[in-house]
């Protein structure tokens, strides 16, 4: 059942109680009022009536010492006679409870002459067919007789008057029910619009669509609750796009790790093949080797990163407040045997959080990579020479490559430029991405395999940290990241 339903059915059971208690309590108020009033009225009657039976009795002849029955029965036909539109009911009985006189129509049994004495008065509501009555019974003691005087009022119209009541009573609750019924479908209908709109923002998400919100209507705990549910819903959507393009990394990293298992894999086959299905001669046997070996090489090298890369992303950071220019030093001594690249160190000193090791594999594999692209004729074919607008769009510094290191806002900036062959804009976000190369044939040819740059950028997670790359086709690139100052470097 619905629960706009139910709220509406517990309100009406509850209002259908509070209006038959009230009803029944207020009708049944009146009438035991009613009653109470036509009970003193009758008693009083009866007073009087036995008041003026003594009266009367005075006027006896004084011949008679007590009052004789044929003087009862006259003085009670008067009395009978003397009631409001034409006759009373009235009985008389005598000392023994004797019935002397009866009114036509006096139809109560004699149940209250027993109960009533010379002292007492008594009465009781009784039920006659269709009719109901106050039945009283008083004494009279008129010239030496105790006698007793029944009477019967009829008070029908009390209970006519309580069986309409009830009656008006059930229909106003009839209707108040009915239209109140009417009401309450709206008012539910209003107050659980929003488990309704919260209802359907859980199918469509269920169905697939995370974009889906719903709507806030309200601020009560209803309207809390559904931005409660729009802010786990954005929570959801975004851990879902991450999982998203985590897998879709994932796959991309498996189809190029295949790509690049495939290409050195197919050269070892073939070469290895050829070795030892065809006699060939001394030199051709040393190439087909040298190939083999080469290209085994290159696995080992891929195989190691892919390790490195392994083993940075599981690592937890172990960072140590470290000089920089320790790591500086380090780099410059590493460096100081490649002569064929002009590489300029400098930095300002202080102490910055970093687990040094990892950092010099990043700056290594940077450093590397800037030499790779200043290489003479890494932007040109073999046998160009360098024409004087490039040499001019490098600012003379071709073959430079600068490290440096500087305390800027945000952190320690470290940075690797080179005046090389640049990086294309479109493909700048791609080569981070794991065996991502700007140009395959010449990467491979210098033993990459596009894994240097994923590597660094999995060791600055570590570091909380980015790789920003500033890069011009054909000027140049400047390859940087900031790590966090220690308080020891102030
Ligand atoms: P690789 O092992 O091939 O060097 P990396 O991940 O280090 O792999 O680099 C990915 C690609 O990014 C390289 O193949 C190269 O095309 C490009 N690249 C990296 N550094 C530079 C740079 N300083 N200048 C120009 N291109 C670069």
């Amino acid at each position: 059942m619905k629960f706009s339903i139910k709220l509406v059915l517990s309100t009406m059971i509850v209002l259908a109680l509070a209006l038959g208690f009230s009803g029944f309590y207020f009708v049944n108020y009146v009438f035991e009022t009613s009653l109470d009033r036509e009970v003193g009225q009758a008693l009083d009657e009866s007073s009087i009536l036995s008041f003026a039976f003594e009266t009367a009795a005075l006027n006896v002849p004084l011949k008679y010492s007590v009052l004789p029955d044929s003087v009862v029965e006259e003085i009670a036909s008067k009395l009978e006679m003397g009631g409001q539109g034409g006759g009373r009911l009235l009985r008389i009985a005598g000392e023994e409870k004797n019935i002397l006189y009866t009114s036509g129509g006096f139809t109560a049994d004699e149940g209250l002459l027993p109960q009533t004495d010379q002292h007492t008065k008594s009465y009781r509501v009784i039920r006659e067919q269709e009719s109901y009555y106050v039945h009283t019974c008083v004494s009279i003691n008129a010239l030496n007789r105790i006698l007793y005087l029944e009477t019967m009022k009829d008070v029908t119209g009390v209970f006519t008057e309580r069986a309409m009541g009830f009656s008006l009573y059930r229909k106003v609750t009839v209707v108040i029910l009915l239209t109140g019924t009417v009401i309450m479908l709206f008012i539910a209908s209003f107050l659980t619009k929003p488990i309704r709109l919260l209802t359907r923002a859980t199918r469509e998400m269920a169905a697939g669509d995370y974009t889906y919100r719903a709507r806030q209507i309200s601020r009560d705990e209803l309207g809390q609750l559904t931005g409660d549910f729009n802010r786990m819903a954005n929570a959801l959507e975004d851990n879902i796009c991450k999982l998203e393009e985590e897998i879709e990394a994932r796959e991309e990293f498996m189809g190029a790790f295949a790509h690049e298992l495939k290409t050195p894999l197919t050269a070892i086959i073939g070469y290895a093949d050829m070795l030892r299905s065809h006699k060939l001669d001394e030199e051709k046997s040393i190439l087909s080797a040298n190939y083999i070996y080469t290209e085994g090489k290159r696995l080992e090298a891929m195989s190691l990163r892919l390790l490195d890369i392994i083993v940075a992303k599981q690592d937890e950071a172990k960072l140590q407040e470290t000089s920089v220019g320790e790591l500086f030093a380090y780099l410059q001594e590493m460096f100081a045997e490649k002569k064929d690249a002009d590489i300029r160190f400098t930095h300002e000193e202080t102490m910055v959080w970093m687990e040094a090791n990892l950092i010099k594999t990043v700056l290594v594999n940077l450093i590397d990579n800037a030499c790779k692209a200043s290489e003479p004729g890494g932007m040109l074919a073999a046998g160009e020479t360098e024409p004087a607008a490039e040499a001019a769009a490098s600012g003379g510094k071709a073959g430079v490559i600068e490290v440096t290191g500087q305390t800027v806002d945000g952190g320690y900036r470290i940075a690797v430029r080179d005046y090389g062959i640049g990086i294309p804009e479109a493909e700048q976000s791609k080569i981070i991405k794991a065996f991502y190369m700007v140009d395959k044939s010449r990467a491979r040819s210098k033993n990459g395999a596009g894994l240097g740059l994923a590597l660094c950028a999995e060791i600055l997670k570590i570091h909380h940290s980015k790789l920003q790359i500033e890069s011009k086709e054909g000027e140049g690139s400047c390859f940087s990241f900031l790590l966090a100052p220690s308080a020891r470097s102030n």
